[in-house]
């Protein structure tokens, strides 16, 4: 889950991170309130979860109170465009208002999972204010890393190696190691999956502070924090996953391709979009449905999968273990029933009660395009993806 900037720096704020004084505005109004208590030298910043906001327009300097109201006026309400938007942008509801910094240099600083070492780890980089992705590709000596052994946490010493390559001495050390002590308490506390602050800033009277902050959450760990389920802001989320989990089904996540994927188990969800890929065509979504014995959460899964437009082909695939193919069956039968247009089926059984879930398809008369094994699959469903 993500939350936005202004409520990312709250919660680093309690664990001690420094930040700029500032408050969150929805009117023009209130913007030109806070900036008037910040003393008329702001920065107004649209509050989306996408990156990249500065570069599209959405993060702007002002030197006064009325400045601060008219910079509001235009940003809140605007369709942001930003390279993680994609071109449609996003309506940006509030700005953050904050003090002016005096910025001498931009710093990177992160924690995240690092998969492969199966630890945290913290990053950081002199290269900061500009898309990590690029400094990473470009000059990946760049990125300075340490991995955290969880069960000693974020020692002195790893502090010390980062701030090195950060060229941080003396009382600005001092203040980066505190910070990045209290970024990674931050990060552990709240079940965090990353917490990044691009930039970090060294500001004119020696102050270290985090200009900006991201934070991602693990969404498997919200059900101990309401606290962060409460930060949740939908409008910011993909509308048919944002259904999808509504409807009980948690491991939905929309794609670009045309070829909708209804698959039990993340592993074969996985290898049911490699094989696609290696058929030469592209998935329009990963959905593991799990052991769902349930008809009308596959007519659900499928009905959410047939809603996006781009889909021209749904491919099924299951093995079913302690799931049950002929519950399967039963909700591909009643899904096309339901379905406003027609779109090719093509279904790849196995498993638990197979031959019932084969007599039920047989006997609806659907048209549904059976499939042998994976590759087979994959073949038929790009097929009728192109022939649709
Ligand atoms: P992002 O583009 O979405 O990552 O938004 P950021 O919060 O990182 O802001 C983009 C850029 O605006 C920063 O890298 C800074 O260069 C600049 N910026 C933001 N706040 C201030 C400020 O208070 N003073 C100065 N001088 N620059 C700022
Ligand atoms: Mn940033």
């Amino acid at each position: 889950m993500k939350v936005h900037e202004y409520q990312a720096k709250q919660i680093l704020a309690e664990f001690g991170v420094p930040v700029p004084n500032g408050r969150v505005a929805r009117t023009p109004g209130e913007a030109r309130a806070i900036a008037e208590e910040l003393g008329g030298k702001v920065v107004v910043k649209a509050q989306i979860h996408a990156g990249g906001r500065g570069k599209g327009g959405g993060v702007k300097l002002a030197n006064s109170v009325d400045e601060a109201e008219r910079v509001a006026s235009q940003i809140i309400g605007m369709q942001l465009v930003t390279h993680q938007t994609g071109p449609q942008g996003q309506r940006v509801k509030a700005v953050l208002v904050e003090e002016q910094m005096q910025v001498e240099r931009e710093l990177y600083l992160a924690v995240l999972i690092d998969g492969a070492a199966g630890r945290p780890i913290m990053m950081a980089s002199a290269a900061g204010g500009m898309e990590i992705e690029e400094v990473a590709s470009r000059t990946p000596e760049a990125i300075h890393r340490v991995t955290i052994d969880p069960v000693s946490g974020f020692m002195p010493h790893l502090a010390r190696e980062l701030c090195f390559a950060l060229d941080l001495t003396g009382d600005h050390m001092k203040q980066a190691t505190k910070l990045m002590t209290a970024l990674y308490d931050a990060f552990i506390a709240k079940d965090a999956s990353l917490a990044e602050i691009n930039p970090l800033v060294v500001t004119a009277d020696g102050r270290v502070l985090a200009l900006d902050a991201k934070m991602n959450f693990d969404d498997n760990a919200l059900f101990r924090h309401p606290e962060i389920e409460a930060l949740r802001d939908k409008d910011e989320e993909d509308p048919t996953e944002v259904e999808a989990a509504e409807k009980g089904i948690s491991n939905f996540i929309k794609l670009d391709g045309d070829i909708g994927c209804l698959v039990n188990g993340a592993g074969l969800a996985m290898a049911t979009m490699d094989s696609i890929k290696l058929a030469g065509g592209e998935p329009a979504n990963f959905l593991d449905i799990a052991t769902a014995n349930d008809v009308q959460r596959v007519v659900d899964a499928l009905m959410i999968i047939a809603a996006d437009p781009n889909v021209k082909a749904i491919l099924v695939n299951i093995f079913g273990g302690m799931a049950r193919v002929d519950v399967i069956a039963e909700g591909i039968i009643r899904a096309q029933q339901q379905m406003q247009k027609t779109i090719p089926v093509v279904a790849r059984l196995a498993g638990t009660n197979v031959e019932e879930g084969e007599r039920l398809i047989r006997e609806s008369g659907l048209p549904v395009i059976r499939a042998e094994e994976l590759g087979d699959a994959a073949k038929k469903a790009v097929e009728a993806a192109r022939a649709a």
